[in-house]
Formats: structure tokens, sequence, C-alpha cells
């Protein structure tokens, strides 16, 4: 049987994850999520990526904006701001009951995983939806002019700050969750969804002990470019590989993946850079790798499946 595991970040992550979700059954994909963003809001535990794959998981993100519950109103975030709480970070009513629950859940002793496993299963999700630990790694955008927490760069800043390098801090001490580990060592197949490489996909890399089972894996490992035509589809992933001084392409993409990916799947507006990433040692699939629709989400899913598949 085939069993892949997917590693994600929020948004681009999602997309894939759902699109594969409808192909794989749970016994089938597992994903491990990116918690590097995660932060407390109104004294409680908020973690970006891990909701937007959830709910995506769940059929309930908001397709406008790829995060968040579709549908959702802000009163409660108004009248926090009423109160004069900061309320910069857009948080929904029904948004909130998940940080209330997790928040109690992680209160009450249970870890990050334990807390995510509840989740899930409330929503009547049946893959397995792995934080990558239950410790505390914090993104730090280091700018100009100080070293900011993620969400205050991206969310309240916009990401205008001009980046000068990236930190995970605790990474060191922090241990990949025990599902995150199993996971890695039954798969027989490794998906590096289209999320942001430098925030959402290094910090899962990065954790201690992961690069080397990386390495060592045996099955195929496939990436999917999240940067087309020279462009992230959303966010600031091209800004922050142009600021790092790397190449804003899929060949740049590929740079970072070099001992982790054996194929990365491009779109087909890129398809003239895939002799330079063959040179680079990595395997090139062109594909059309947008995913506006769900059937655009499922098609490129099928496409990573059939490449893990020959
Ligand atoms: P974040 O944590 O919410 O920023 O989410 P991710 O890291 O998972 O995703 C951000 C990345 O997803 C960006 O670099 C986008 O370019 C990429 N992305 C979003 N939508 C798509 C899409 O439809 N196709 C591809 N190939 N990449 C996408």
């Amino acid at each position: 049987m085939c069993k892949v595991l997917a590693l994600a970040g929020g948004v681009g992550g999602a997309k894939l994850v759902f699109g594969l979700s409808k192909t794989l059954n749970p016994k089938q994909l597992s994903i491990v999520v990116n918690t590097a963003d995660d932060t407390i809001f109104h004294g409680l535990y908020v973690s970006p990526d891990v909701d937007t794959v959830m709910y995506a998981l769940a059929g309930l993100t908001n397709k406008k904006t790829g995060w968040g519950i579709d549908g959702d109103s802000f009163k409660t975030l108004s009248a926090l701001k009423n109160y004069g709480s900061e309320a910069w970070f857009q948080l929904g009513d029904l948004d909130f009951a998940t940080h209330i629950k997790r928040t109690e859940l992680l209160r009450s002793g249970k870890s990050l995983s334990e807390a995510t496993d509840h989740l899930t299963k409330s929503l009547g999700i049946l893959h397995s939806l792995i934080p990558m630990s239950d410790d505390p790694v914090r993104t730090i955008a280091i700018t100009a002019d100080d070293d900011l927490e993620f969400q205050d760069y991206f969310v309240r800043q916009k990401c205008k700050p001009v980046l000068e390098g990236i930190r995970f801090d605790g990474i060191k001490q922090a241990k990949p969750s025990k599902a995150f580990v199993d996971k890695l060592s039954e798969a027989n197949a490794l998906i590096i969804c289209p999320s942001n490489p430098v925030v959402s996909i290094s910090p899962i890399i990065e954790l201690p002990g992961i690069k080397q089972l990386i390495n060592d894996f045996s099955g195929k490992r496939v990436a999917i470019s999240p940067i087309i035509a020279g462009r992230a589809v959303k966010g600031p992933a091209a800004k922050m590989m142009r600021e790092l001084n790397e190449d804003v392409s899929s060949i740049g993409v590929a740079k970072r993946y070099i001992g982790i990916c054996d194929w990365i799947i491009i779109d087909e507006q890129d398809s003239k850079e895939a002799e330079e990433i063959e040179k680079l040692g990595i395997n090139v699939y062109v594909s059309s790798t947008i995913m506006n629709s769900d059937q655009e989400k499922i098609n490129l899913a099928n496409d990573v499946m059939s490449l893990i598949k020959n």
C-alpha cells in the first residue's frame, strides 16, 4: 500500500492537502504541519498553519482568503478592540472556538499533537494531522530595525520591513513530534507541498534529526514549487527569497531542496527552468500547478500520485 506523508504550511499546503485527501484514504495519507508560526493572541494559543489545513480537510475553508472559516463573523474581535485589545490578527468568531478549545486542552496538560487530534476528530477529519513538534519553535524575522516575531512581521507589518535573515528560536531544543517520526519511518512517499520554503517548510526540515531522516528516506520524495513565473501565487515567499538573495524561481526552490527531494513539479509556465534544475540532480515534472478550484487541487494531487506510483 502507498503510504504518503505530506509536509505543509498554511494556504498553499492546504490546497494540495485537500486534493490529496480526496485521492488517498486516511491509512494512505498523513500530514505534518509547520508550527513555527504559532503564537498567543488574547491569551489563546493560535496555530495558523494547523488551522488552515484543518479547515481545508473539514471543508470549512473560506475560499476567498484560503484561511479561516467560510462565512465567519468578527464580532468578538471587534468587542475586544473596543476593550483596547490589539485586533490586527483576524480571528473569526467560529475560529475563536478552535483557539479556546485548543488552549483549554493544552492547559489541562495535553500536548499540541493530542489537542490537534481532538480538534480534527471533532470536525470529522479522519486523516492524521500532525503538528511538526509539541515543543515551541518560533520564527523570527530579522530586519534592519528589529527582530520581529513572525505574525508581527507577516500580518501587522504586512511583510514591509526588508528581511535580513530568518531564525527559528527554540529549534535546537525542540523534538519532532512522535507521530511525525513514526509516520516518516512508515511512509513510502514524501510530498513537500507548495508552501513557503523559507518559513513553512524550513522549520519542519530543520527540526533535529529530520533532515537526516529525509536524506535517508528510501521512497520517492516529491516537492511542488510554490513559485510560478517568478512570483508567489500568494503571500511573501517571493519577496522573502529576493531579500535573502535567492533565485525567485523554481530553480531557487529546487536549490533549497537539494538532498531532500528527488522530483520537483514546476508549473508549465516555467518549463524552461527544467534543464537548470536537472543540473542540480533533481528530476523535473512539468504540470499545471495553479489550484484555484477544488478540481484543480484534485488534478494536481493526481499528478503527484501518478509520479509517485510510476
Ligand atoms: P502560509 O503559511 O499560509 O503562507 O502558507 P504556505 O506556506 O502553505 O503557502 C504559501 C505558498 O503557497 C506561497 O508561496 C504561494 O506561492 C503558494 N501557493 C498558494 N497557492 C498556490 C497554488 O495554487 N499553486 C502553487 N503552486 N503554489 C501556491
